[in-house]
C-alpha cells in the first residue's frame, strides 16, 4: 500500500521535487523515506536518514513534545499535529521548521504510518529575532533617554512618552498616552508632521510650556520619524517629538539681551535703549497733539566722590540716585544712565518750559538730598538741561543732543537748570557731536601719537615728547588744542591719558629694543587729573604693565594746573607720583601765575619755557632778558630748562648762549612718526661722525 502510494507520488514528482520537506515516518518514529528538501534542511543524504528516528534529528529541547505528538497520532488520539520546532542539522545548527504530521490509516483502520511536512522557517525566525532585538533596543533608548521624547501619531495624539518627557511636563507617562501634544506645548503645524514623515527632521522652534511647579518655561521642539512614510501612505505612522528644556538657556539669552540694553550698575536703560524708546514714543505720538520733555541730568564733581571715598561708595551713590529718579518719574516716563554720572529722563505731557522747570527742580531737589553711604554723608550737586518736543524737534537723537547742550550751559549757571534755547548756537552743537566721536576714537584706541625729539646743545636726543593726534573720519586732523579741552569737559581725559601713556611707553621700549637709547619719554598730562588723583593710578598701572623704569618717564604738567601751588591735593598727588620714580616737568612756563617759590617745594625736575617766549627770541629783543632770568632762576632751583618752539638757527644759537639745557622745535625736528625719530637720531650720529673725521 505504501509502496503504491509512494510510486504514485514519485510518478507525479511531487514528493521528490517539492520545495517543502516531506517524509514518511513509521509508527516507531523512524524515517521510511525523505525527499530532497528534507535532506537539504537536515544536511544529510537520504540513505543516512532512512532508518533514523525523527527524535534523533530533533533538538533535545523539543524531543519530549515531538515524541508525545507521535504517540498521540499512532494511538489515534489525533489525526493531525502542527508545531514549530527545531531539528538538529548534521553540523549541529538548529533548523527552525514548521511541521505538520498526519496519521495515515490502512484498510484495518489502524495507523500504518505518518506523513510529515516541514517548512524551513529559519530565515523568518532570524528576521523576527532581529526585529525584536531592535525594538527592544529602541524601547530601552526611548525609555532611558535623558531627552524628553514622545511618540505622536500623525493626528498629534501622544501614543507614548518617555520618563524624561513625563518629568518635564509633570504628567505621569500613563496619563500622557491619548492626550494631545498641543495641550502641552501648543499644536504643531500639519506641515511639521508631513516633513518629518518624509524622513526629515523638522526643527519646530521654541515653544512655551508650563513647568510642573507652575512656572513658565520654554522647550525647543524637533520632530523626527521612525520610518519614512511614502507620499501615498496617507496619514498613518507616527513621529517622535523631542523636547529640549530651553528655559535656562533662554533666560541666559534674555539676560544678555537685557545687559546689552541696560546699565549693569543701576539696572536703568542704557543710551541705546533710551534712544530707541524715545524714538518709538515720538513715532506713536506723531499724529496727535503731544508734549514730551527730555531731561539730561549730571552729578557735579562726581569723581571727587570716587576719588575721595572709593569707587564702591561712588557706585552706591549712583544706584541710590537711579532709585530716586525712578521714584520721581511716573510709570509712563522712562529714564536711563548714559554713562559715568549722567542720567536721562523722558517725561510726557510737560506742556511748557515752566512745567519742565518744575520737574527739573524736583529732580534737583531729590537728587541733591544727602546720600548716606558706608557711614558717610555725601552731598552731591547736580545740573539739569532739557529740551521739549515738539518745540525743539521731533527727532530722538536731536532732542537728546539739545538737552545735552542745555546741560552744558546749566553746569555754568548757579541755578543748575537750563532749557535748550536760542543761546545754544551751532558751535556747541558741533562740539557735542565731536565729543561723541572723540569718545569712540578713545574707546577704539584710534588716537595716534606723534613724537618730537628734545635735544641737547650738541643735538643729541635727550628725550622725546609724545603728542596726541586725532584723525577724524570726516573732518580730517583735529589739533590737540581743540580736542584736549573737549576730553577734559567730558570726563574722557582719564581714558585718553591711559591710552597715551601706554602707547608712549610701548614705543619707548621698542626704540630701546632697536638699540636707540633715548633717555626718556615725555607725556603730557592734564591738570585736572593731577588735582583729582586719578593720574597716580594711571601712571602706576602703565608702569607696571610695561615694566618701564619710572625714571624714564617724564610727566609734563601745564603750569596753570599749579596756580599758586598751595592746593594740598595737588601737593599730595605730586608726592605720590615722585614716589613712583617718575620725573616731573612744568610745561608752558610763563603762561600761568605760579610762584617760583613753590617750584622748589614741589620738587620738579624740569621747566619748559613756553614757546611764545622762544618763537620770536631772534627778532624781539624783549624776550631775551625774560628767558635769561627764567633760565637762571630755574638753575638756581636745580631745575633743567627746555626751550620749546625753537624754529630757527638764530634762536638755537641765542638759547645756547643763554645756557638753556635742552631744545625742542620745528627748527630741530618736527613731531613725526617713530621712524622719523629714529631717522633723526641716525642723521645726528652721522653728522657727528663726519665732523669728527674731518677734525682729525
Ligand atoms: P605742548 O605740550 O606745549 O606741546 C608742544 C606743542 O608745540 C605741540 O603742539 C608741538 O607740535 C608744538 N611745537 C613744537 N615745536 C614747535 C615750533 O617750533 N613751533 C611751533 N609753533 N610749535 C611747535 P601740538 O602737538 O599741537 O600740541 C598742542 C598741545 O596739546 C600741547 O602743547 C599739549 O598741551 C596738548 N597735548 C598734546 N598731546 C597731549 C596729550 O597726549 N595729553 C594732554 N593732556 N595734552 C596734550
Ligand atoms: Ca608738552
Ligand atoms: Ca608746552
Amino acid at each position: 500500500m505504501t509502496e503504491e502510494l509512494l510510486g504514485e507520488r514519485e510518478s507525479l514528482g511531487v514528493f521528490t521535487y517539492a520545495m517543502v520537506g516531506m517524509a514518511i515516518v513509521d509508527v516507531d518514529s523512524r524515517f521510511r523515506c525523505v525527499n530532497g528538501a528534507m535532506c537539504g534542511a537536515l544536511g544529510s543524504p537520504e540513505r543516512q536518514l532512512v532508518g533514523l528516528s525523527v527524535l534523533e534529528v530533533t533538538d533535545p529541547h523539543d524531543r519530549g513534545v515531538v515524541a508525545d505528538d507521535i504517540r498521540r497520532l499512532v494511538a489515534g488520539d489525533t489525526e493531525v499535529v502542527q508545531r514549530d520546532r527545531r531539528y538538529l542539522s548534521t553540523t549541529g545548527e538548529p533548523v527552525c521548521v514548521h511541521t505538520s504530521m498526519a496519521a495515515v490509516r490502512g484498510g484495518s483502520g489502524a495507523v500504518e504510518h505518518l506523513v510529515m511536512l516541514s517548512e524551513d522557517i529559519t530565515e523568518q525566525r532570524h528576521a523576527e529575532h532581529l526585529l525584536e532585538a531592535s525594538f527592544a533596543r529602541f524601547e530601552a533608548m526611548f525609555d532611558n533617554s535623558p531627552v524628553p521624547m514622545g511618540l505622536i501619531d500623525m493626528g498629534g495624539v501622544i501614543r507614548s512618552a518617555n520618563a524624561a518627557f513625563s518629568t518635564l511636563v509633570g504628567v505621569e507617562s500613563e496619563d500622557l498616552a491619548g492626550r494631545r501634544l498641543g495641550q502641552l506645548i501648543g499644536e504643531l503645524a500639519e506641515s511639521d508632521f508631513q516633513v518629518a514623515a518624509r524622513g526629515h527632521t523638522t526643527m519646530v522652534g521654541e515653544r512655551p510650556l508650563v513647568r510642573p511647579d507652575g512656572t513658565p518655561g520654554w522647550v525647543f521642539v524637533a520632530v523626527t520619524c521612525l520610518e519614512p512614510v511614502g507620499e501615498g501612505d496617507g496619514g498613518g505612522g507616527e513621529v517622535i517629538v523631542h523636547l529640549i528644556d530651553f528655559t535656562e538657556r533662554r533666560a541666559g539669552r534674555d539676560l544678555l539681551h537685557h545687559r546689552g540694553l541696560h546699565d549693569e550698575l543701576t539696572g536703568l536703560a542704557n543710551r541705546h535703549l533710551f534712544t530707541q524708546r524715545l524714538r518709538e514714543s515720538l513715532e506713536d505720538r506723531r499724529r496727535g497733539d503731544f508734549t514730551l520733555t527730555v531731561f539730561m541730568v549730571n552729578l557735579d564733581h562726581f569723581n571727587q566722590v570716587n576719588n575721595g571715598l572709593g569707587h564702591q561708595s561712588g557706585d552706591l551713590v549712583l544706584v541710590e540716585a537711579a532709585r530716586r529718579i525712578h521714584t520721581i518719574t511716573r510709570i509712563t516716563d522712562f529714564s536711563a544712565r548714559f554713562g559715568d554720572d549722567e542720567f536721562a529722563v523722558v517725561a510726557y505731557d510737560v506742556c511748557d518750559d515752566g512745567d519742565a522747570f518744575a520737574v527739573a527742580s524736583q529732580l534737583r531737589r531729590r537728587l541733591s538730598d544727602p546720600y548716606h553711604v558706608a557711614g558717610n554723608v555725601i552731598h552731591v550737586g547736580l545740573s539739569v538741561g532739557f529740551a521739549l518736543s515738539p518745540a525743539d524737534g521731533r527727532d530722538a537723537d536731536m532732542l537728546i543732543q539739545k538737552a545735552g547742550i542745555a546741560l552744558y550751559r546749566a553746569k555754568r549757571l548757579s541755578g543748575g537748570i537750563a532749557a535748550f534755547g536760542a543761546e545754544d548756537d551751532g558751535a556747541s552743537f558741533h562740539n557735542l557731536s565731536l565729543v561723541e566721536d572723540l569718545r569712540q576714537a578713545v574707546a577704539s584706541d584710534s588716537i595716534d601719537l606723534a613724537y618730537q625729539p628734545i635735544v641737547g646743545a650738541d643735538r643729541t636726543v635727550k628725550g622725546v615728547e609724545a603728542l596726541a593726534r586725532w584723525q577724524h573720519r570726516t573732518q580730517g586732523a583735529i589739533p590737540p588744542d581743540q580736542f584736549i579741552p573737549l576730553a577734559e569737559q567730558d570726563h574722557l581725559m582719564g581714558e585718553l591719558t591711559r591710552l597715551v601713556l601706554r602707547r608712549a611707553m610701548r614705543q619707548h621700549l621698542s626704540w630701546l629694543a632697536e638699540g636707540l637709547d633715548i633717555p626718556s619719554i615725555s607725556v603730557n598730562v592734564s591738570a585736572s587729573s593731577l588735582r583729582t588723583g586719578v593720574l597716580w593710578g594711571l601712571v602706576d598701572d602703565a608702569l607696571n604693565e610695561s615694566g618701564l623704569p619710572g625714571e624714564r618717564l617724564v610727566l609734563e604738567i601745564t603750569e596753570s594746573a599749579l596756580t599758586d601751588g598751595s592746593d594740598p591735593a595737588v601737593v599730595a598727588n605730586i608726592g605720590r607720583l615722585r614716589a613712583l620714580g617718575v620725573r616731573l616737568s612744568i610745561d608752558d612756563f610763563g603762561t600761568g601765575y605760579s610762584s617760583m617759590a613753590y617750584l622748589k617745594r614741589l620738587n620738579f625736575d624740569e621747566l619748559k619755557i613756553d614757546r611764545s617766549f622762544i618763537i620770536d627770541i631772534d627778532s624781539d629783543e624783549r624776550s631775551v632778558p625774560i628767558v635769561r632770568s627764567v633760565i637762571q632762576l630755574a638753575h638756581s632751583l636745580g631745575l633743567r630748562t627746555v626751550a620749546e618752539g625753537v624754529e630757527t638757527g638764530d634762536a638755537e644759537r641765542i638759547l645756547g648762549e643763554l645756557g638753556c639745557d635742552l631744545l625742542q622745535g620745528y627748527g630741530i625736528c618736527r613731531p613725526g612718526q617713530p621712524s622719523a625719530v629714529a631717522g633723526y637720531v641716525a642723521t645726528v650720529r652721522q653728522r657727528r661722525l663726519s665732523l669728527h673725521q674731518r677734525s682729525r
